[in-house]
């Protein structure tokens, strides 16, 4: 062997270890905090009238279907009731035969509840999911139980309350006073409260959140949640992740059903660029949103 093969040998070797320290240098841990969470929030608007907060059906358009068991003046009486609520309030109700929201069920069988009272129906959403801005109501049931002898249909109209969610009250002339009487009416506030309740779009809102991020070298580590606080169905998206402002790793997202989510955890995602300063986070869907701010997080170096 020629001791220029050996030198040669030995720079190539040099060389490699040059090439690796450039690569993969610096090696130190570095951590990232997020510099700004942006919130949507539409506070407790039910305002403690309802079960739980802004509760509400995906959309103002409700359908119904009465059980056929129901007596014809059952029928007519809930029939009204879903007429009165629907002409006082943004709300419209329909009937259909299948695929329903509020089922409507008759009995008529006496129920007495003590001091002479008999109760008259029930009640209330019976399939709900819980947001962090809305509770969607995807199915209600009332059974009608005695008929009513008032002019206005007041036990559907309380029973449907119940199922938009309503809480009883206490003042005796409202309608959802627990006790029934003919000359209660809905009181202004319930109407009010459905109206600003519905007044938002049926419209998904994916979030950001529990962000947390560290990276050794130039290999980094990711976690957070991506959840849907709105109303409807997100039809899914991808979500692109930034080193500065290079893309660094991108993936696609399926259907989010309002009221769920999932955690993300990456591992050892190769940052291009041999020093990072900021990372970026952000959905993207084709969807409108009720809010876009909180689909976008940033996260800073933290060591100096
Ligand atoms: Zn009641």
């Amino acid at each position: 062997m020629e001791w220029t093969d050996f030198l040669v040998g030995l720079f190539s070797i040099f060389a490699i270890l040059l090439f690796f320290f450039y690569w993969f240098i610096p090696l130190e841990k570095m951590d990232f905090g997020v510099d700004k969470n942006p919130e949507f929030s539409v506070g407790n608007i039910s305002n403690e009238m309802q079960f739980y907060k802004n509760m509400r059906f995906e959309n103002p358009d409700i359908s119904y279907k009465i059980d056929s068991g129901c007596s014809l003046k059952k029928k007519q009486d809930m029939e009204r009731a879903f007429d009165s609520l629907g002409e006082l309030t943004i709300l419209d109700f329909y009937p259909v035969t299948s695929g329903e929201e509020i089922m409507v069920s008759c009995d008529d069988e006496v129920r007495p509840s003590g001091n002479n009272l008999f109760i008259a129906g029930e009640g209330g959403p019976t399939k709900i999911l819980s947001g962090e801005n809305f509770y969607i109501i995807y199915e209600g049931k009332i059974l009608l139980l005695r008929e009513s002898n008032c002019e206005h249909p007041n036990v559907g109209i309380h029973e449907l309350l119940h199922v938009l969610g309503f809480d009883h009250s206490e003042n005796k002339n409202n309608i959802l006073y627990p006790v029934s009487s003919c000359s209660q009416t809905i009181g202004n506030e319930i109407i009010e409260k459905i109206d600003e309740i519905y007044s938002f779009p049926s419209l998904p809102d994916m979030k950001l959140g529990n962000v947390s991020s560290s990276a050794q070298g130039r290999y980094l580590d990711l976690n957070f949640s991506i959840k849907n606080i709105g109303i409807s169905s997100s039809s899914g998206g991808k979500v692109v992740i930034y080193g500065d402002e290079r893309i660094i790793k991108e993936f696609e997202f399926d259907e989010i059903k309002a009221g769920q989510g999932m955690n993300m955890e990456l591992r050892n995602i190769w940052l291009p660029e041999r020093t990072t300063e900021k990372i970026k986070i952000k959905i993207e869907t084709l969807d409108n949103e009720l809010s876009l701010e909180n689909n976008e997080l940033t996260l800073q170096k933290l060591n100096p």
